[in-house]
């Protein structure tokens, strides 16, 4: 128990299940005494998260439907926080969605619609919710999105989604540009390979894993406690002169050159 984010009023975006980072982040986010609110996908997610909520002993949590595909949704989302907690102080977007075909083979053949969802959903809505959010933000506040190294280098099978979360890198650093005079910050975790439900979708994720266990400097995989960790971090005022950043959680995976 720590008192880091005491006061501070949280969104979090992208908890599916117990599996997800989103999860992870929101558990210690709740020991860190933060005001949380989640959004959802379908009336299913939102079952799923009161069960986990409830296993967690979180109370008084908001929980908001939003599929980022949509303004309105977003627009909704915003404006049903307003009247909620008033002031924000942080967003955490951990949404990423890509079609499973667009996860296997050569990134040549990807098709136009595929490309543009990957890139709506897991690139642009950061934008979007950045900009909803914008009005609601506290001074001192900040934005965490989540990334993966397919963003950076060339990972067999990330395909699409690799070139939708170079864009969100580049997006965190003009965010961060844009922002950054009203002392509000934005930044990326490049978190290393998880089991959850979004990595089912890529061919031979346990392939990826085995590999990252394998050549890992640290020898081994990353805990999901560590990516919540960092985002406690960047979303308390410890990371006052962070912005534009993006920190690897990865057991230092991402230094190597073979
Ligand atoms: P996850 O499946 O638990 O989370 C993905 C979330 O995206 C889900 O909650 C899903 O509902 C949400 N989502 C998809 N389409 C949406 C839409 N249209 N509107 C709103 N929400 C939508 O998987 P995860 O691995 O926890 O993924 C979270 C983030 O972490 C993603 O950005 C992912 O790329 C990133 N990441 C994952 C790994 C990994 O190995 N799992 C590694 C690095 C980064």
């Amino acid at each position: 128990m720590n008192t880091l984010l005491k006061n501070k009023n949280i969104l979090i975006m992208g908890v599916a299940n117990k599996w997800s980072i989103a999860w992870a982040i929101a558990k210690v986010f709740h020991k860190a005494g933060a005001k949380l609110a989640f959004t959802y996908l379908g009336e299913k997610t939102k079952k799923s998260i009161e069960k986990l909520m409830a296993q967690e002993k979180m109370e008084n949590v908001l929980l908001i439907p939003c599929d980022v595909t949509k303004d309105e949704e977003i627009e909704n989302t915003f404006n049903t926080l307003k009247d909620e907690f008033k002031t924000l102080d942080s967003v955490v977007h951990s949404i990423a969605h890509a079609k499973k075909e667009e996860l296997e083979g050569e990134y040549v053949d990807t098709s136009r619609e595929g490309y543009m969802m990957a890139q709506e959903i897991s690139a642009y809505s950061l934008v979007a919710v950045t900009k909803y959010a914008k009005p609601l933000m506290a001074p001192g506040g900040s934005f965490v999105a989540l990334t993966y190294l397919g963003g950076e280098r060339v990972v067999k099978n990330y395909n699409v989604m690799g070139v939708a979360k170079a864009a969100l890198e580049s997006s965190v650093k003009y965010l961060a540009h844009d922002l950054g005079k009203e002392n509000i910050r934005v930044n990326a975790i490049s978190a290393g390979p998880i089991k959850t439900l979004a990595a089912k979708g890529i061919r031979n994720f346990n392939n990826m894993l085995k590999a990252f266990e394998e050549k890992s400097p640290m020898g081994r995989l990353i805990d999901t406690e560590e990516v919540g960790n960092t985002a406690l971090f960047l979303c308390s005022d410890l990371s006052s002169g962070v912005n534009g950043e993006t920190i690897h959680v990865d057991c230092g995976y991402h230094i190597l050159g073979y």
